[in-house]
C-alpha cells in the first residue's frame, strides 16, 4: 500500500485516540487526606521532627512485612545506607543490572567501593540470574536486584547464586512497591531492600526513601550511618555504640515530616491503587494480544506474581514482525495518533563516561578502576543485552486509573500502527545510536 492511502493519523487519517482522558493518567493521586495531614505537620512547625516519620516507618514495616524500616531523604540516600549496612566498602565490589536508574548502583563510589555490571534477561529486563555467579571475586560484598518497570526479578536462581557465595542481595524495590515473585513480597526477598518513594513513583509521598530489613544489626547500621539523634541509647551493637550522636556516614538522612504525612496517608490507598492500575494496564495488553511486533512485559495476570504498581511501564518490540520497522519509527506514528509511546527504556549504565573516564575522587585515575585497584570496565560489547535492548522496547501511556474507553482508544492506536507497518518503512530513518536516556 502506498503511504498516501494509509489511514495513519500520521498520513492524515484520523487520531485513533481522541476526547478527554480525565484523571487517566494524573499522578500523583492527592486528596485532602494527603492536604491535611501535610497542613498538619506545618501548622505544627514539625517538618524536621521524627513523630510522623517514625509512625510512618512502623506501618510501613507492617504493611511490607519487616521488623525494620528507616526512611531516609530519597531513595539514593536509602540505597547508599543499605549498601553501607551490609558491609560495602573500601575496595570492594556490588554486582548491579546496567539496565536501571544510576541510583542503584553509583552510591558504591561514595563507600570507596566499585560496580561489576550483570546483563539482563531480555523477558523480564531483570538482572540475568544467569550473569552473575561469574562475576562473583572475594571482594563482592552485595548483589543488587532492580524489580524494574514492575516485573519480579527472577529470585529463586539468584537466591541460590547469593546463598551458595554468602554474599547478600539488596533489592532495589523502587519499580515494584508491594509487588509479589511466586507469592512472597518483593523487599523481603533479600537480606536488606530500599526504595524511592518520589513522586513519579508508584508509592508516591512528595520526596523520600526507605530502607527495611529484619536484621537488627542491618538496621542499627543504617540509623547510625545517617541519622545522627536517632543513633543513640536504643543501639545495641557493640561495634557502633562508641560512636554514638555523630551520623559515621556523614550523611544527614531525615524524611522531611510533609513527605512522612503524605506517606501515611499513600499507604492506606496504596493496596487499591496498584489493583487498580494493573487492571488498566493488562487491560491495555489483553487488547493486544496478538497484535504483529508487540508483546507485553508482564507476569501472567492469573499467576501468583504481580507487577506491583507498574511503574514505567513498557512493552518488547520484535522489528522481525514488522517488516524490520525501528521502533522509532513506530513510536512516531503512535504519536501522531495521539498515544503516548517512547522508544527504548535507560541507556546500560556501563557504557557511561562516569564508569569508564571520570576521576570524581582525585586518584589520578578513573574511580571505577581506583576504587577496586584493577580495570574491570566493561567496553561496548560486553554486556549485548543491555546493550541492544533500547531497540526492542518503548514505554507505553502510563495509565492509572481503569477507564476502559480511554484504554481501548490507547491499545487500537498501537493496533493500528502495528497493522499499517509496511507504510511506514518508506520514511523511516531507523533507530539513533542510543535511545532513551538516563532516567527511568
Ligand atoms: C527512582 C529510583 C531510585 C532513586 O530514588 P530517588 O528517590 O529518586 O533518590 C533508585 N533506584 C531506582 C530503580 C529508581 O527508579
Amino acid at each position: 500500500m502506498c503511504a498516501t492511502m494509509s489511514p495513519l493519523a500520521l498520513f492524515g487519517g484520523p487520531r485513533a485516540v481522541d476526547g478527554d482522558p480525565g484523571d487517566t493518567f494524573s499522578w500523583p493521586i492527592v486528596t485532602e487526606n494527603d492536604e491535611a495531614a501535610v497542613l498538619d505537620v506545618l501548622r505544627r512547625g514539625a517538618m524536621s521532627d521524627t513523630d510522623v516519620t517514625e509512625a510512618f516507618e512502623t506501618e510501613f514495616a507492617a504493611w511490607q512485612g519487616r521488623d525494620y524500616a528507616l526512611a531516609f531523604t530519597n531513595g539514593t540516600a536509602a540505597l547508599l545506607a543499605a549498601m553501607f549496612s551490609v558491609g560495602v566498602g573500601v575496595g570492594d565490589e556490588i554486582i548491579c543490572p546496567s539496565l536501571t536508574y544510576w541510583a542503584s548502583a553509583l552510591p558504591a563510589f561514595s563507600l570507596g567501593a566499585t560496580v561489576v555490571f550483570a546483563d539482563i534477561a531480555p523477558d523480564t529486563l531483570c538482572i540475568d540470574p544467569d550473569d552473575i555467579e561469574h562475576r562473583i571475586t572475594g571482594r563482592t560484598k552485595a548483589i543488587v536486584v532492580v524489580h524494574y518497570m514492575g516485573h519480579p526479578a527472577d529470585m529463586d536462581p539468584i537466591l541460590a547464586v547469593a546463598a551458595r557465595h554468602g554474599i547478600p542481595i539488596i533489592e532495589d524495590v523502587s519499580h515494584a512497591h508491594g509487588g509479589l515473585y511466586k507469592g512472597r513480597v518483593l523487599g523481603t526477598l533479600g537480606g536488606v531492600a530500599a526504595m524511592s518513594l518520589m513522586s513519579g513513583k508508584s508509592l508516591p509521598i512528595g520526596e523520600g526513601g526507605m530502607l527495611v530489613t529484619d536484621d537488627r544489626e542491618i538496621y542499627e547500621r543504617g540509623v547510625a550511618f545517617g541519622h545522627y539523634r536517632r543513633f543513640d541509647g536504643t543501639i545495641q551493637s557493640p561495634a557502633l555504640r562508641d560512636y554514638r550522636y555523630l551520623p559515621i556516614g556523614g550523611i544527614k538522612g531525615r524524611m522531611n515530616q510533609f513527605s512522612s504525612a503524605m506517606g501515611r496517608v499513600q499507604l492506606r490507598e496504596y493496596d487499591d491503587r496498584a489493583t487498580e492500575v494493573r487492571a488498566a494496564i493488562n487491560a491495555f495488553w489483553d487488547a493486544l494480544e496478538g497484535v504483529p511486533g508487540l508483546r507485553a512485559h508482564r507476569v501472567s495476570p492469573t499467576g501468583d506474581s504481580t507487577m506491583a504498581g507498574w511503574y514505567a511501564a513498557g512493552g518488547h518490540y520484535v522489528p522481525a514482525e514488522l517488516g524490520g520497522l525501528s521502533v522509532t519509527r513506530f513510536a512516531e506514528a503512535v504519536q501522531a495518533e495521539g498515544s503516548s509511546c517512547r522508544p527504548g527504556i535507560n541507556r546500560p549504565l556501563h557504557l557511561h563516561p562516569l564508569f569508564n573516564t571520570c576521576d570524581v575522587y582525585g586518584h589520578g585515575k578513573p574511580t571505577r578502576i581506583a576504587n577496586a585497584n584493577r580495570d574491570l570496565r566493561q567496553p561496548h560489547g560486553s554486556l549485548p543485552v543491555s546493550e541492544g535492548i533500547g531497540a526492542l522496547t518503548y514505554g507505553i501511556p502510563q495509565f492509572k486509573r481503569y477507564r476502559v474507553e480511554v484504554i481501548s482508544q490507547h491499545a487500537a492506536a498501537y493496533r493500528k500502527v502495528a497493522e499499517h507497518a509496511e507504510t511506514l518503512m518508506d520514511g523511516d530513518p531507523g533507530n539513533p545510536a542510543s535511545l532513551c536516556g538516563w532516567g527511568i
